[in-house]
Parts: C-alpha cells; structure tokens; sequence
C-alpha cells in the first residue's frame, strides 16, 4: 500500500451505497483516506468540517442535486478538486458541470483501474498546482523581501547628513542623495544616469572618481581623498572607495562627500591664534634673550661657573623658544598662502649655493663634508619666492647636518628631469624607521630614540618644507632607513 498517499483525503458523494463503497474499496488500497455521504447536505456538511483534496461527486442525486454541491464546494474551497460521477444519460450535466468548475468526470458505470487512473491523474495535477502555488508564494516573498531590503538602504541613503554618490564602472552616477544634491548645489529636478562630470564641474574630483569607478584605486589605499571649495563657498572633501563583487569584479564606486567648512573655519581661526600669540611673544623674548646676552657678557672672571652655566642655559633655552615662535610664524605665513604669494623665476643654483656655504661652517664644525652637485648645463628657473626655497634647502641641510653623526658625509645633488628640477639631501646618519616616514611631516612630530634625543629642536620644520613645496606644486620624497642615512628630494616644477 502506498504511505505517500495517506495524507490525501477523498469524499466519494453517491446515492448508491455500492458505488460508495466500491469506490472507498478501491481508493482505500491506494493509501487515500476516504470519506463518504449519501446525499448532498451531508457532502456540504462534511466539506465544511474539513478541507478535502478530491470530492468525487454524483451529479444525479435525490435531494440536494450534485450541481448545486459543486456550486457550493467551489464557492467554500476553491482548492479541492471535484470529479463528477455520471450516468451516461448525464453526460450533458457533466459538460454544464466541466463549465462550472468540475475537474474531470467518470461515466458510470467504471471499472477500478479507470477510477484509478482518474483520480491519480487529478492527485498528480493537485501536486502540481499546489507546487506551482508554493513557488509563486516564495517567489512573492523574496521579490517583497528584496523590494523591503532595497528601500530601506535607499531610505538609509536618503536619510544620511554626507553626500552619497554611486557610479558605474563607467563613472555615470546611477544613484545620489539629497544631501549630495545640497551640497554641491544640484537642482532638484536632478536627474541621475549621465557622467559624474556632467554635473560636477571640479577636474581633480571627476578624475578620482572616474579611476576609483573603474577600480584604479592603488593597492594599500582604500580609497581616494579629494577636497575643493565650491562656489557657494563651501569646503568639501571627498572619499571614493572602488565597490567589488564576491569575486573581485569592479563594480563601480561610492562616493561620500562631507562638508568640512566648519573645520576649515576653526582651522582657520587656530591659525590666526597662533600667529598673533607668536607674534606677541617674539619682541619680549627677543629682548630677554638679548639681556641674559649682555648680563652673560658682563659676569667677572670671580664669577661662580654654576651662575655662567644656568645663564647660558636660559639663553639655550630662549633660542629655542625664539626659532620655535620663527617656525610657527613661517607656517601661518604658508598657511595664508603669503609665502608663495610673491612668485617669480628663482635660479636654484644661486640659491642652493648660498645656504650651502651658509651652513658650511656648521657640518664643519661636526667634522662633517659638505657637497653641493650641479649639473654642467645649469638648471632651470623655478617660479618662486626666492625666500621660500631658502627655507626649504636649509631647513633640509640643517637637518641633515643635526641627524648626522661626527665626520659624516652630506650631499646635495641638484638635476633636471624633464620639467622638473630634482633636489636630493643626502646623508649617511642615522636614518629613519619606516613607521615615523609620514609622521615626520606633522607638526611637532619628532622622533625620540639614543641618536635623536639630546638634539633641539621644534619638530616643525619639517611641515614648513612639506606646506611650502606643495604650495609650489611640487613634491617631497623620502628614502631612509635605520643606519643606512636619509634621502630628502624635493621635486618642483620648472616654471613656464
Ligand atoms: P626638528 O628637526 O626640529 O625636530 P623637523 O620637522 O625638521 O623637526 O623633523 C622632524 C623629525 O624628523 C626630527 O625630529 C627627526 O627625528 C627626523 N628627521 C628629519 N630629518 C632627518 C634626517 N635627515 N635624518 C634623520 N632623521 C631626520
């Protein structure tokens, strides 16, 4: 006997007690369970009580007729199937009946296997259908889960304070927010789809946002940074990371962009403390370190040592504080762009070999040579403040000399490289660990271990070279390592 029928309940409906039980016979060996009712009121009854896969339903009977019991069948449970039982006479009753919703008939009278066939064939499609019906259900609930997910990270999107834009590989913005539009002043009928520079008319931004589109982001970066000031006079700055499938294929990029005028303004704001502090500060110290000058100067011979050492301290001590307030005006005067304001063609070579003899003396004095290297065809103008390149060039040397050990070699090595000239500071002292390369170059960084901690000094000229050589479109370069020397290069463009 069949179990993965058992499940499956058939009513047989049928005035004729033999059928009824012929047909419960016949079914039963199957695995169905079968039910049966005599007369029509109680098929509904039964219909009612609880759900049936099959009614198999006599059309002629007394009483309530079988087209009526399907009628109400169909109505109640439009899911069971009713097969009509039909004497020949009733053949036109079972087309009425096929019309109305019936799913098959049998003419009476039906041997087993015929009864069989029929109502496994009915079972087989009722299979079918309630599977078709699962799948359709499943698939409603995916498309309802996917259409939920997606508007949620839309509203997410919509919802967010920065920016947000989504570009193709092909760099066409396919999504962008409402801050986004606010920020970069969009009109609100913005429609997206065209390319990121359609809308957006800053060259550095598109360009980025193009290569981080089309997966360019270099490996070790997340992503690329980019700021600009708009015409509504906003500060912003932008992040586009390169989006990547499971298996690594481009996807395209997101943007974010943030408003960062506050920032700039408070920046701003420091800058100015820090200048009109440092400026206060200058006169009054300058003049104390000029008096411990004239006190020192004045001290007898019979004067105690410990009295000259604790002056000469003090004078260490206000030099130090002297160049600092210097280093800090020199930043706030890069800062407002002041440095490079007055711009025009500097020989480099006239340049490099007045600080280098300037700071002769001093590698001297630490035992050190000093070398300056310029090509036999000389250099190229640079467009620049000639003070600027001073700063810069000494500031180099200067450090070269201070990181440098006693009788070691310092040489600067200018050259030209198709509209570049090359400046490298090169020295043989003690050399920089990888992990402090970029931090150098912030403010008061500096790096403390047995070689550099007895050496004074402010950790800011560093930022002055870095802010100065960027301000003139050129670049700074580092090779160094622990014990193998340093090697500044800085990279400027020849002016047109
Ligand atoms: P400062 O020299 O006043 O400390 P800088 O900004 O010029 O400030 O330099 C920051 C730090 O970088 C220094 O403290 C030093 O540790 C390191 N540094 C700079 N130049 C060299 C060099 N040529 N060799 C080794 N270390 C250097």
């Amino acid at each position: 006997m069949s179990t993965e029928n058992q499940d499956i309940h058939i009513l047989v409906v049928d005035d004729e007690r033999d059928i009824r039980d012929g047909c419960e016979r016949i079914l039963g060996r199957r695995g169905y369970k079968v039910s049966k009712a005599e007369n029509g009121e109680e098929a509904v009854d039964l219909v009612d009580k609880s759900p049936f896969a099959i009614v198999l339903l006599d059309l002629k009977m007394p009483g309530m007729d079988g087209l009526e019991v399907l009628g109400r069948i169909r109505d109640s449970h439009p899911d069971t199937m009713v097969i009509v039982i039909t004497g020949f006479a009733t053949v036109e009753t079972a087309i009425e009946a096929m019309k109305r919703g019936a799913y098959d008939f049998i003419p009476k009278p039906f041997k087993p296997d015929q009864l069989r066939i029929v109502v496994d064939r009915a079972i087989e499609r009722k299979r079918l259908s309630d599977e078709a019906r699962r799948l359709e259900t499943e698939r409603q609930r995916t498309l309802k889960d996917l259409h939920l997910e997606q508007s949620r990270t839309r509203t997410v999107i919509r919802a967010l304070p920065d920016g947000v834009i989504v570009t193709t590989p092909d760099a066409h913005v396919a999504l962008m927010n409402p801050a986004c539009m606010r920020l970069l002043s969009l009109p609100e009928d913005f429609q997206p789809g065209e390319h990121v520079c359609h809308y957006i008319k800053e060259e550095g931004f598109c360009t980025l946002v193009t290569r981080a589109s089309r997966g360019e982001v270099p490996e070790g970066q997340t992503s690329f940074t980019y700021e600009f000031s708009t015409e509504g006079d906003k500060y912003l700055r932008t992040d586009s990371t390169t989006i990547r499938s499971d298996t690594g294929e481009c996807l395209g990029a997101v943007t974010v962009v943030i408003d960062i005028t506050g920032l700039m303004v408070l920046d701003r704001l420091k800058s100015e403390f820090v200048a009109k502090v440092s400026h206060e500060l200058r006169s009054p110290l300058s003049t104390i370190h000029e008096q411990l000058a004239m006190v020192l100067a004045k001290l007898t011979d019979e004067a105690p040592a410990e009295q000259r050492h604790l002056l000469s301290r003090a004078r260490e001590k206000t030099q130090g504080l002297i160049t600092m307030i210097g280093d800090l005006l020199d930043l706030s005067r890069i800062e407002s762009g002041l440095v490079t304001k007055d711009r025009r063609p500097v020989d480099v070579a006239a340049t490099l070999t007045g600080v280098v003899e300037f700071l002769r003396s001093k590698a001297e004095g630490k035992g050190q040579t000093l070398t300056l290297t310029l090509p036999e065809q000389g250099l190229p103008p640079v467009s620049a403040d000639p003070q600027s390149l001073e700063i810069v060039f000494g500031n180099l040397i200067t450090n070269a000399i201070h990181y440098t050990g006693e009788k070691g070699r310092i040489e600067v090595d200018a050259t030209r490289r198709e509209n570049q000239v090359r400046v490298a500071v090169q020295d043989n002292g003690f050399g920089i660990e990888k992990r402090h390369h970029e931090k150098i170059f912030e403010r008061f960084y500096r790096v403390k271990d047995d070689n550099t901690r007895y050496i004074t000094g402010t950790g800011l000229g560093l930022p002055i070279v870095k802010g100065i050589v960027e301000d003139l479109g050129g670049t700074l370069e580092l090779v160094s390592a622990p014990g193998e020397g340093s090697t500044f290069t800085v990279v400027l463009p020849v002016s047109s």
